[in-house]
């Protein structure tokens, strides 16, 4: 998202509306720095664990949170790169881990099912 008056704080309502539209209205979202290319800053994105709600269990390996998405605001030279003047425009990127959103939506506890190749497995999709 590139726009004027965009924020850190429009960056992360977006992400929680996304994941409490995804997994449910009482998934949480929380954000951590780190560093990534071209943003600054960049975070590091988890939600509630969709198999123990926050209690801690094997899955989430007892912290209550699983890592899904990275994020950040869009560093000003990447603006410059693309020939919009930093100083009116701001913007925010994101992505999410494609096997964790899989893993979120249909409560696979095992991130190994997905790339073992078991048609058994696979076929349920
Ligand atoms: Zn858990």
């Amino acid at each position: 998202m590139i726009d004027t008056n965009i924020s850190f704080n429009d960056m992360c309502g977006v992400l929680e509306t996304m994941v409490q539209k995804l997994y449910g209205e009482d998934t949480k979202i929380r954000l951590r720095p780190k560093y990534f290319h071209f943003v600054e800053p960049g975070v590091n994105g988890e939600v509630t664990c969709f198999l123990c709600h926050g209690q801690g269990c094997k899955l989430c390996k007892q912290t209550g949170w699983l890592e899904i998405f990275g994020a950040g605001m869009v560093h000003p030279n990447v603006l410059k790169a693309g020939k919009v003047d930093p100083n009116k425009y701001q913007g925010f990127a994101f992505g999410f881990g494609l096997t964790r959103l899989v893993m979120l939506k249909y409560n696979i506890d095992d991130v190994r099912l997905l790339q073992s190749g078991d048609l058994r497995f696979l076929n349920q999709f």
